[in-house]
């Protein structure tokens, strides 16, 4: 057959351990044999971020920006430990900051869901994307163990000179305050992208905070998502969505409630936990697909979970582990099918869809890694990352 031909490339960043190994089984078995793939390729593996000293990370952030889509490779982020393993020269960042950083982007976690898995709350139907704003608040605080009695105040110095100051608490013993901040600038990003998401993936969006309690700073938060919404009115009028604003306890109450199908914008400590909440509920890590989405229209696609180390010392030692690979491969539909759109190229969008068709109708027909095959009812086996890769194979 003529393979797919793709005009213009994505940004490949490949990553570590059992994901690397994947990675690789996935575009020879997956992708080769029907795509002329056509990718920029930056190794973000370990080895080759300490031999560029981490310079790699950012020359394939700046090529997200360039090119627009990008799949990403879980990376293993150094601790310790692993300065050891890998002898590196330093301890870099986790790569999924430094990239974050570039873009500026929000990252949507999404659930992929599969019939005879049921999700924890009976009522989710669709999947529920979390889009957490992942910067600030409590995560960059000034915090201060109050020793004993003493007087709190916060207070602003302007540039201009003006002067801000009020009482936070008297302390008649010991205690603890905590002093916290965002920008403008980085609520509207996040705001832009919640919505350029939303549209692109037709959901309605929702917004939550607790803007009685923190009138001043989750107001502002609440001000801006409502001018962006104004902003997007149109496009989210004419695509049938709505926008909607609710106290954070009310959202979580409704959320329990629906059927899914809705991206749940947060501020960072709310995404934080709701994240790890939603995912839990919907089954499993190795199900869980993640997006960057820049305000500006940039998409870097990958998997939620990690590099799945325990897996790869089994891999390393001969045997054939049961890594579940979907979330990997619906970073690559993902990406795909992206790229096709921004291209025009419907069959490029076209086997994207066929692909993630091919790997639920494997789990559908029972075939599945050993992740998937305990949640299920019955007496289902698990298959190795080999064996499911071949069975999408042969449903494509
Ligand atoms: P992990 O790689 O997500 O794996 C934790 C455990 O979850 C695995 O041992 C496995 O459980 C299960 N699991 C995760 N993904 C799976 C899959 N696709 N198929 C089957 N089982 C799966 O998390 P970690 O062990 O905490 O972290 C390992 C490395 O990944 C770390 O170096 C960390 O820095 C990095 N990391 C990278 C990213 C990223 O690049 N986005 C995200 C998180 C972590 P069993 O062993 O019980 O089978
Ligand atoms: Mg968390």
């Amino acid at each position: 057959m003529d393979r797919i031909k793709m005009p213009n490339p994505i940004v490949e960043m490949d990553g570590d351990e059992m994901t690397r190994v994947l990675w690789q089984m996935i575009k020879e078995e997956l992708l080769f044999p029907f795509i002329d793939l056509s990718t920029e390729y930056f190794d973000l593996g370990l080895p080759s971020r300490d031999a560029s000293g981490d310079s790699v990370t950012v020359q394939a952030a700046q090529a997200v920006k360039r090119l627009h889509v990008g799949v990403k490779c879980a990376t293993i982020t150094p601790n310790r430990a692993r300065m050891e393993e890998y002898h590196l020269k330093r301890m870099y960042r986790s790569p999924n900051g430094t990239i974050r950083e570039i873009l500026d982007g929000t990252t949507f976690r999404a659930p992929i869901l599969i019939d005879g898995i049921r999700p924890a709350v009976a009522s989710w139907k669709k999947p529920i994307t979390i889009a957490r704003h992942s910067s600030a608040d409590q995560y960059s605080a000034a915090e201060y163990r109050v020793p004993g009695p003493g007087k709190a105040t916060l207070s602003f110095t302007g540039e201009d000179g003006e002067h801000w100051e009020k009482d936070v608490c008297s302390f008649a013993g010991s205690g603890v305050i905590q002093g916290m901040y965002n920008r403008d600038e980085s609520i509207r990003n996040f705001a832009r992208s919640c919505f350029a998401y939303a549209l692109a993936t037709k959901q309605d969006l929702w917004f939550s905070a607790k803007d009685t309690i923190l009138k001043a700073y989750d107001g502002v938060f609440r001000d801006i998502m409502q001018e962006t919404y104004e902003e997007n009115k149109k496009a989210f009028d004419e695509a049938g969505l709505k926008y909607f604003y609710t106290l954070i306890d009310d959202a979580v109450a409704r959320a329990m409630r629906s059927e899914g199908g809705f991206v749940w914008a947060l501020k960072n400590y709310d995404g934080d936990v709701m994240s790890d909440m939603v995912s839990s509920a919907f089954g499993s890590l190795a199900m869980m697909t993640s997006v960057l989405c820049t305000p500006d229209g940039n998409f870097e696609y990958e998997a939620a979970h990690g590099t799945i180390t325990r897996h790869y010392y089994r891999y390393l030692r001969g045997e054939q582990p049961s890594s579940n690979p979907v979330a990997t491969i619906f970073a690559w539909s993902g990406a795909l099918r992206k790229r096709g759109e921004l291209d025009g190229n419907a069959p490029l969008s076209d086997f994207a869809e066929r692909l993630e068709k091919a790997c639920l109708g494997a789990i559908n027909d029972g075939v599945m890694t050993g992740d998937l095959a305990v949640l299920m009812d019955g007496d289902v086996k698990g298959v190795s990352s080999a064996d499911f890769i071949a069975a999408v194979r042969e449903r494509i």
